[in-house]
């Protein structure tokens, strides 16, 4: 056995059942172990409940962004607008393709980012915009849709947040040419690690499938330099498991979310989770946001004491020296995301997570708030 180590309560946690576990041991037992049958149901059925023709399973969510960049054409040299306000991956597939990431602020409420931020930073260079829903909330993709239509540039959804949330009646991941998930543990469903590109676009799919495995048509014949990227069919199975639970997962982590809000209300010197108006909110992240940065940090650090695990998401790329030097960026522009950066905090949510936890999180939390 491997002695696993135990944390009180985690940020994030997959809820998984025996069904998951049986359907990985029958691919298993049927030595499904790379990309086969499982592989092609699952994306059958993750784009049938997008309702797109295409999907496009990879080993992760950074491969998904990878396929999709390189998909979208973009070149060496070329800009790719994204937030600087997300996790490294978002950057990373544009950097991979030898392109430069332009980094543009978010909304102070959504934690996503500015259409009138993305329009102003638009150049003739602007090959693509990469779109990040943050923790489970879309980004306000209309405007951005239409800037991007007046310039030509291909947008990305990076969904890989933001499974089943919804923007106008409109899905995550189905909005812009190209969609891309994770499966990643602290998502909202999982395959440990795995990842989805979606799309209707049937060219935009194929270059994926090859480039996806080694650029090969058929066995040993190469027409591109392409990548390992498949999804193996074990995976495929978990994924399989976790897609039926979804809607099942956002409706517990609702309920978790609004006792939270319960638990919250006329506390001051700190904002609950904006909801856009007809948007939902899928809570892969339940992110507060302290009047105090100076207070969000002495919280973090009592609640690291208690057992109470939680995040910063983000800090923001543009502060990190390795991307200082390869992305571009003002400084003055990246004022409200290095504003949230210093006082957001996200606090454990997941589908099971039991109500007295939550009680005791926030009870912890208002101790060092109030002193
Ligand atoms: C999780 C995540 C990804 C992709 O993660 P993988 O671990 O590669 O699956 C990309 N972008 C953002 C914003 C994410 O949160």
């Amino acid at each position: 056995m491997i002695s696993l180590s135990t944390k009180k309560i985690r940020y994030a946690d997959p809820y998984i059942t025996e069904e998951d576990v049986e359907a990985v041991a029958e691919a298993v037992r049927n030595k499904r172990l790379s990309q086969g049958e499982y592989a092609a149901r699952f994306e059958q059925e993750f784009a049938g409940h997008l309702n797109l023709k295409q999907a496009v399973a990879t080993t992760n969510g950074t491969a998904a962004l990878h396929l999709a960049v390189l998909a979208a054409g973009v070149k060496p040299g070329d800009e790719v607008i994204i937030p600087s306000f997300t996790f490294a991956a978002t950057a990373e597939c544009v950097l991979y393709v030898g392109a430069k990431p332009v980094f543009v602020d978010i909304d102070p409420n959504t934690y996503n980012v500015d259409p009138k931020c993305v329009d102003k930073a638009i150049t003739p260079k602007t090959k693509a915009i990469i779109v990040v829903h943050y923790g489970g909330q879309m980004a306000d993709m209309d405007p951005i849709m239409e800037s991007a239509e007046r310039h030509g540039a291909c947008v990305i959804e990076d969904a890989t947040e933001a499974h089943g949330a919804t923007y106008k009646n409109r899905q995550a991941g189905a909005i812009a040419k190209i969609g891309c998930f994770s499966f990643y543990p602290n998502k909202n469903m999982t395959t440990g690690e795995g990842g989805m590109l979606v799309t209707d676009d049937a060219e935009i799919a194929e270059k994926a499938r090859l480039l996806r495995n080694h650029g090969q048509v058929s066995r040993f014949h190469h027409i591109m330099i392409g990548y390992n990227y498949k999804m193996s069919d074990i995976l495929a199975a978990l994924g399989l498991a976790q897609l039926k639970r979804l809607n099942w997962v956002i409706q517990k982590k609702k309920e978790a979310a609004q006792f939270y809000e319960k638990l919250l209300s006329g506390v001051k010197g700190v904002q609950t989770p904006y909801v856009m108006p007809a948007a939902s909110h899928t809570y892969m992240f339940y992110t507060l946001k302290f009047i105090n940065a100076g207070a969000r940090d002495l919280i973090m650090q009592h609640l690291e004491q208690v057992g109470i695990e939680t995040v910063v998401a983000f800090p923001p790329l543009h502060m990190q020296p390795i991307y200082r030097s390869l992305c571009k960026f003002n400084d003055e522009d990246l004022r409200v995301t290095e504003d949230c950066a210093n006082r957001v905090l996200s606090l454990p949510i997941y589908p099971h997570i039991a109500r007295h936890d939550q009680e005791f999180i926030i009870k912890s939390m208002l101790e060092e708030l109030k002193t």
